[in-house]
């Protein structure tokens, strides 16, 4: 038995043997040609048929994954008629007198260095693309067509990278898993992989002649395992079977509302990190998103991510969830989420320091760029914007100010946008207090235990030493979510929690008796709690 390590895209266990994708010779050789004019019709015809290949993948991925991940074929095609891409090709054709395969290699090569040379990880990840379309153009060239091998019935997909017009061409019924050795996280094989819901790892360094071989796919721990043992079987085996019970729990409780046995309703949203956390949100029946963390779309990046970024990200999480309610929390950087290009001071205590809304009140720019990206997607979805740290209502006046000049600005752009539902988050104990006043500013609450049980107690919840101190059950917190609760409702505004707390099932009794009208909660925790409200 031999393990690899990598990183996984989306989880599961899988258990089949590995067919190694062979792609095809894609080495062109230079000729030289002495009809230009035929030339470069051959490779107009090429294109042709690329585009009619690329149509009927689009037509094919829509149906077996949907609109957002068929796109990338829509793209693919938009980039083989690309004027400076044909006029590039062409150019070289005349200019060298060489061959359509040759000229389309070295364009290719140029718009990889192009976008590879680039800072942005979606511009990047785009290489990968042009690489695929003009690969593709090639082999229609060269009279080869792309084709999936594969023998066998649980077959894990190991390649050095795979294209997305590889891997949506492959029999679903046989593929349990994708492994590459290169490939990020970003890219849409990933997104794909995940869309088909099967466990995907990538950057899996291996040394050996594994082909046909028996195989794990651990989607948990992103390790690939070789020959394994019988006792890794049966404790992998087993981690499978739990999964399985769980996904056997979602079928029975998917579809049902989370009614008490006394008719009292409360919304199940999910909380999530990332666009693709979607899909585990999705799969576990959230009615909404509760809360966006939006700046993980910040961290472990070089630079600011830009407005076309943010868009395609809410976009993108908007239309996977349908008509389904999108919470997308502004900014929350600083205290433990550091990113270091916002170049911010080090501070004495981060907790209490410049975060958040602070960071966005004092740097707008920043903030502009965050909810010009919200709003224009907000034409895609059900989305609603809410604020972090809130502690006073000049904040939230001072905010709103903002949103204005926003739309304004979006307006003379001549960029369409949704009015959206504004809520903000009541985690401090200030907001909490006055949440009277903040009532009457605002469409709903969203309660952060995490950080309302941090200053209300005075712990440091980074603070491992004090955790037998932390204690969110504290009456001093769940006072201070009542008062919110019954505020909120004063001022007929909707009232969630969105901290851990809100997955904690010893506290949704006390929760739905104060009458909360939504949890947010990590996404395997929504069909436990809807199993314990329909028994209330
Ligand atoms: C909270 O503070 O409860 C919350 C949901 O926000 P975060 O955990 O991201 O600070
Ligand atoms: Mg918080």
């Amino acid at each position: 038995m031999r393990k690899y390590e990598g990183s996984a895209v989306f989880n599961g266990i899988a258990i089949g043997r590995i067919s190694l994708y062979k792609k095809n010779d894609s080495t062109v050789k230079r000729r030289h040609v002495a009809d230009i004019l035929e030339e470069k019709a051959r490779f107009e015809n090429a294109v042709k048929k690329a585009v009619e290949q690329l149509n009927n993948l689009y037509e094919k991925a829509l149906t077996e994954v949907g609109e957002s991940s068929a796109g990338i074929f829509e793209a693919h095609v938009l980039m083989a008629e690309d004027e400076d891409y044909r006029e590039s090709v062409f150019n070289i054709i005349e200019n060298q007198s060489v061959n359509a395969e040759y000229a389309v290699a070295c364009t290719a090569d140029n718009y990889v260095a192009m976008f590879e040379s680039m800072d942005d990880n979606y511009m990047k990840a785009r290489a990968m693309d042009v690489k695929d379309v003009s690969n593709r153009i090639i082999a229609i060239l060269k009279g080869k067509t792309e084709r999936y091998q594969s023998e066998g019935d649980e077959l894990i997909v190991v390649a050095e990278d795979l294209a997305p017009s590889e891997t949506v061409q492959m029999d679903k019924s046989k593929v349990v898993a994708f492994v590459t050795r290169y490939g990020s996280s970003n890219s849409h094989t990933a997104i794909l992989a995940r869309t088909m819901n099967i466990p995907a790892l990538i950057k899996v360094e291996y040394n050996e002649d594994i082909d046909g071989k028996e195989a794990i796919v651990d989607g948990y721990t992103g390790t690939l395992i070789i020959e394994p043992d019988e006792e890794t079987k049966t404790i992998l085996l087993s981690k499978r079977h739990k999964e399985e019970d769980r996904r056997k729990l979602l079928q029975e409780l998917k579809g049902l509302p989370n009614v008490t046995k006394d008719g009292r309703k409360v919304e199940i949203y999910a909380n999530i990190g990332a666009v693709s956390d979607t899909v585990s949100a999705l799969e576990n029946d959230a009615g909404g998103i509760g809360l966006f963390r939006s700046e993980f779309l910040y961290l472990g990046e070089n630079t600011f991510p830009t407005e076309e970024q943010q868009f395609n990200a809410y976009k993108s999480v908007a239309e996977a969830m349908g008509g389904r309610k999108v919470i997308i929390r502004t900014l929350d950087i600083g205290a433990d989420k550091q990113a270091h290009y916002f170049e911010l001071a080090k501070e004495e205590n981060p907790a209490m320091g410049l975060r958040a809304t602070r960071i966005c009140l004092t740097r707008p720019d920043i903030f502009k760029t965050q909810l010009r990206a919200i709003l224009r997607a907000s034409l895609f979805g059900n989305i609603s914007i809410m604020f972090p740290m809130i502690i006073s209502v000049e904040e939230v006046k001072k905010i709103k100010t903002i949103m204005e000049e926003v739309k304004a600005e979006l307006r003379a752009d001549g960029l369409p946008y949704k009015d959206v539902e504004t809520g903000i988050m009541i985690e401090t104990p200030a907001s909490a207090i006055i949440s009277d006043k903040l009532a009457a500013e605002v469409d709903f609450f969203s309660i952060g235990t995490n950080d309302l049980t941090q200053y209300t107690l005075a712990i440091d919840r980074q603070n491992e030493a004090l955790a037998d101190f932390y204690d969110p059950h504290h009456p001093a917190v769940l006072r201070l979510i009542e008062m919110v609760v019954k505020n909120g409702h004063d001022h007929n505004i909707w009232v969630g929690i969105c901290g851990e707390l809100a997955a904690d099932l010893d506290l949704t009794k006390e929760f739905v008796r104060m009458g909360v009208d939504e949890l947010s909660v990590a996404p395997p925790h929504i069909l436990p709690l809807r199993q314990l409200i329909r028994n209330m």
